[in-house]
């Protein structure tokens, strides 16, 4: 923060400062958080911000945007590139934004849509009640089975079957397991609907080639920039066919939203830039392999993981059967300096304001450069406060961890971009 806006607003830049402390003496695991790079950061509120650039490059409602143009013809070929797809759209204002726009494009209300049921992991702009998705449509959702809380694909095969959607719609928010995309092509073929991929939780392990890819058996593509992928917070992009090109860019302008914020797109070009580089697939393979470690933590402490384990970023700690709640362990957590939230299982009993897990991620530490080892001590601890029933001791103990590991260390380690 500059001196000036010190000067001019003391009252919101206390604030900034605050923030900043926090986030950098405490350590998230909040599976949708990330830091993303000094670059990113710098492009954010850079002077495209005030540029009125409504409309395309090229098509714009407004003059003057001949820089603007050249910008989001690099921001639409860099995305191209690090997802090796045939059309891209950078103006979504965030992920949900874009579910919806597309949502209200291309299908009617009277057409079936299918997507994961939210409590087994899904997303609540896949036709939650509460969620505008979820007021139009005939909505069918599939789940994880009760044997092994991973997704049957024969059971999606026959729901889909059923009820003949036009479009299935598969990625969630807390599914710790891989999606088998080829399986769910099949599928969406048999019944001649449309698979939507909605990459925004593991789009940074695909581009970094740590998992496999939604293309080419994907027709479209949705996701966040700012989780594993690391970049701005705020900002979808969506990937898709050439032959749905058109009916995408609709769906944004002028379907749904006004001009698109230009900063954020410079931000996203850079960031686009930054995952086709080697170290952007270390940085996912450390992310998964981090995971991993947290996993045999949590583990070998004694506590359950919903599915048994992960196989991406992402892991869903069952509460429950250690006899406690997900908020509990959320704020006890928080009292020894680690961010997570309360996040339902499959087949949970309990409201969700108290929910039966706890959901965490390895992307953001993994950024702060956190290591296999450390990531293992974690998830002991943390482990060890879920199983005493948050043991003051053992609160403590996560906490002088905490303390010790983050002294003096950035949030985005300059390993990822050196
Ligand atoms: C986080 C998430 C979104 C929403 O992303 P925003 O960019 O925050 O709107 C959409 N879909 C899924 C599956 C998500 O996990």
């Amino acid at each position: 923060m500059s001196d000036v806006t010190t000067a001019v607003d003391i009252e919101i830049s206390n604030l900034v400062r605050l923030e900043e402390d926090r986030q950098l003496s405490q350590i998230s695991l909040v599976a949708s958080e990330n830091y993303s790079s000094p670059a990113v950061r710098g492009f954010e509120g850079s002077i495209f911000a005030d540029k009125n650039a409504e409309g395309y490059p090229g098509k714009r409602c407004v003059s003057g945007c001949e820089y603007a143009d050249q910008l989001e013809h690099l921001a639409i070929e860099r995305a191209k590139s690090a997802f090796g797809c045939e059309h891209a759209n950078v103006q979504a204002m965030s992920a949900t934004i874009a579910n919806f726009a597309i949502m209200n494009e291309l299908f009617q209300p009277s057409d079936g849509l299918m997507a994961m049921r939210l409590q087994d992991g899904g997303h609540l702009s896949h036709g939650a009640p509460f969620h505008a998705s979820g007021r139009n449509f005939r909505w069918c959702f599939y789940g994880v089975s009760e044997t092994n809380e991973q997704l049957d694909y024969d059971e999606v095969r026959s729901i889909a079957l059923a009820n003949r959607p036009a479009a299935i719609i598969c990625g969630g928010s807390s599914y710790p397991r891989l999606i088998d995309y080829e399986k769910m092509h099949q599928i969406s073929r048999e019944v001649d609907a449309l698979l939507w991929v909605d990459l925004a939780h593991t789009a940074g392990l695909v581009a970094g080639r740590a998992i496999p890819s939604p293309f080419p058996h994907a027709d479209i593509v949705t996701t966040s920039t700012h989780k594993t992928l690391r970049g701005p917070r705020g900002g979808g992009l969506i990937l898709c066919k050439s032959s749905l090109a058109n009916r995408i860019d609709r769906a944004i302008f002028p379907g749904l939203q006004g001009a698109p914020k230009m900063d954020l797109i410079a931000a996203r070009a850079v960031l686009l830039a930054e995952v086709q580089a080697a170290r952007f697939q270390d940085y996912a393979r450390d992310v998964l392999s981090n995971a991993k470690a947290l996993e045999r933590g949590l583990l070998c402490a004694g506590t359950t993981l919903v599915s048994g384990g992960t196989s991406s970023h992402l892991l869903l700690l069952n509460v429950t059967t250690c006899g406690r709640t997900g908020d509990e362990i959320e704020s006890a957590l928080l009292d020894a300096q680690v961010v997570a939230n309360k996040n339902p299982i499959p087949f949970d009993t309990l409201p969700p304001s108290k929910a039966g897990g706890l959901r965490i991620g390895s992307a953001a530490l993994t950024t702060r450069g956190f290591d296999g080892d450390r990531f293992f001590d974690l998830g002991v601890m943390m482990a060890k406060i879920v199983t005493s029933g948050c043991n003051r001791n053992r609160v403590n103990e996560l906490r002088s961890f905490v303390r010790e590991n983050t002294q003096g260390l950035p949030l985005f380690n300059r390993k990822w971009v050196a």
